[in-house]
């Protein structure tokens, strides 16, 4: 398994690669890697003849109260997990190579940044589109593996490579839970043991919503206060809990298309995000 630090290494790498016709999968992490990200690499293995896999905890999309300093980092063992789960190619680039002190270009999705995350992170998402287009060209990927436990983010990945013509396929993978319900996180580990077991309100307040939805409950308001009542009742903080058109993220009043319920909610300062599919 290689390891590139630098652009020039990564690129060194990939050309190699593309001049023999291989297929390359990249798989963009922030790194604390755990088997929600090992089942991308997985389908980005079944999807392509080499995968890469970024390691980097992208400054440009944590606003400045967020836990940037504190985001959970281990090289070596995140190392260890890609040589275990054959990545070929980790990419880890500092802060340093991927913006040049006089940065100045950005990527703004301008439509289904404006709700969900967007409200509360008003900058995030044009850090995350910027530092994905980047990678996509450094890595000269063919296809990108995204999960969908960020489901807005995938739909927004999804949109600016349409949007720009990039060369590239985007996948979206399924979301990956713990054994209890808990949709898996790195932020998980900020989580003490009590705030974790009061988070699996989240989860269950989404699979009472998702059953109500199956025994043929339509109302998005009534689904949404399942997963609020669930919330508030564990000592959760919502930011929100919304039922949106899934290919637009239009708030929906009643459920007559493809929905997605998602919601954001804190247990003590950590901020934890999950999501189901309705219909
Ligand atoms: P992160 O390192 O949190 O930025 O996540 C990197 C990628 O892994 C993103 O595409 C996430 O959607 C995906 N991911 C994170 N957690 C999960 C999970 N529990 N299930 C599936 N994919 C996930």
């Amino acid at each position: 398994m290689k390891i590139c630090r630098t652009v020039e290494e990564m690129r060194a790498v990939v050309n190699e690669w593309r001049a023999c016709g291989l297929k390359i999968g990249l798989v963009p992490t922030m790194g604390y890697l755990h088997a929600g990200h090992i089942s991308l690499v997985k389908i980005a293995r079944k999807n392509a003849d080499r995968v890469v896999l970024s390691l980097f905890v992208n400054p440009t999309q944590f606003g400045p109260t967020e836990d940037l300093d504190k985001y959970p980092r281990d090289f070596e063992r995140d190392r260890q997990a890609c040589e275990e789960n054959g990545v070929d190619a980790i990419f880890a680039p500092t802060p340093a190579v991927m913006y040049d002190e006089d940065f100045s270009t950005w990527v703004k999705e301008e439509s289904l940044s404006q709700v969900m995350c967007g409200v509360t992170r008003p900058i995030h998402f044009r850090g995350v589109c910027t530092v994905c287009l980047k990678l996509f060209n450094i890595t000269r990927a063919d296809v990108a593996v995204f999960g969908r436990k960020d489901a807005q983010q995938a739909l927004i990945i999804e949109r600016m490579v349409r949007d720009l013509n990039v060369p590239i396929k985007i996948i979206t993978a399924p979301l990956v839970r713990e054994e209890d319900g808990l949709a898996l996180s790195s932020r998980n580990r900020y989580l003490s043991e009590d705030e974790h077991r009061r988070a699996l309100s989240l989860s269950q307040g989404l699979f009472a919503a998702e059953k109500a939805f199956a025994n043929g409950e339509r109302n998005a308001a009534a689904l949404i206060a399942l997963v609020e009542n669930s919330v508030s009742a564990n000592g959760g903080k919502i930011d929100y809990v919304v039922v949106n058109a899934r290919n637009t993220l239009r708030p929906l009043e009643t459920i007559d298309r493809p929905a997605l319920l998602a919601a954001a909610v804190y247990f003590g300062t950590t901020r934890l995000i999950d999501n189901v599919f309705l219909g």
